[in-house]
């Protein structure tokens, strides 16, 4: 029988070296390409509507997935409304050491683009610039009937349904159930991938399309980092199986010196 700190001295040497290859594996690279999900906002606080806690169920009468799909949209604007203030606006969250150090390796050149899965503007608030949102961003409204832009904190501040001075509705430039993704951010994301000489995959089971398929478009070094497993385990040439703030502040040093 092992003892206990023995388990935990062999936990902290898979880490270790598993984030060892991580950065040597970033030292070595200058195209890296960073695809992430749910699980890089939720260190910054945002739930994953996703995972099932029942707090949504409590409080709507119809799941998230519904709620958040274009025919709810169009058809229940103002209970669509309701339950984006209440759940998917968070001005004054705030961005993490995995946003962080994603930002420090585009400053020193080595990284590509980060590919997000996530709505919540975070990448570009912790400094990235060349962020591609799959599933466009809660920053960006537009009137349907006039395609004026308006901010984030005019449809925080607004009650309802949300208005343009036209008359028209507006929405979240969010990309909802049932809808098409951009295929300019789709075209940009393959074209990275595609350059990429590493790819770090975090914070995503990979079930949500297309996730997957993306990835489809390289076949370099992929290290993969998520807390559960998931379908693409099998494809990554590193697991790290821990939190991602944790492994990137490991993995990417603050200080080139360190
Ligand atoms: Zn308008």
């Amino acid at each position: 029988m092992e003892k206990p700190h023995q388990n935990n001295k062999q936990k902290a040497t898979a880490f270790s070296q598993a984030v060892a290859t991580l950065r040597d594996w970033i030292e070595r690279s200058s195209r890296i390409v960073f695809f992430g999900g749910a699980g890089v906002s939720t260190e910054s606080g945002i739930p994953d509507f996703r995972s099932e806690d029942g707090l949504y169920r409590q409080t709507y009468d119809y799941p998230p997935e519904t709620i958040l799909s274009d025919q709810f949209f169009y058809s229940h604007t103002e209970e669509f409304y309701r339950f984006y203030r209440d759940k998917m606006l968070c001005p004054n969250t705030q961005p993490n050491d995995a946003h962080q150090r994603l930002a420090l390796l585009e400053r020193r050149g080595k990284l590509l683009s980060v590919i997000t899965q996530n709505i919540d503007g975070l990448h570009q608030k912790a400094g990235s610039r060349r962020v591609l949102e799959l599933h466009g961003s809660i920053w960006r409204n537009r009137c349907l009937r006039c395609g004026k832009e308006y901010t984030l904190e005019h449809i925080a501040e607004s009650a309802g349904v949300p208005h343009c001075s036209c008359g028209g509705i507006i929405k979240p430039e969010v990309v909802l159930y049932g809808e098409q993704l951009d295929s300019g951010v789709l075209q940009q994301a393959v074209q990275d991938l595609k350059n990429a000489d590493l790819v770090i995959v975090g914070g995503t089971s990979l079930s949500v399309y297309p996730a997957a398929g993306l990835l489809d478009y390289y076949q370099g070094h992929l290290a993969l980092i998520n807390k559960s497993p998931t379908s693409y385990d099998s494809r990554a040439d590193l697991l790290l199986p821990w939190g991602i703030g944790r492994v990137l502040r490991a993995a990417v040093p603050e200080s080139l010196t360190e």
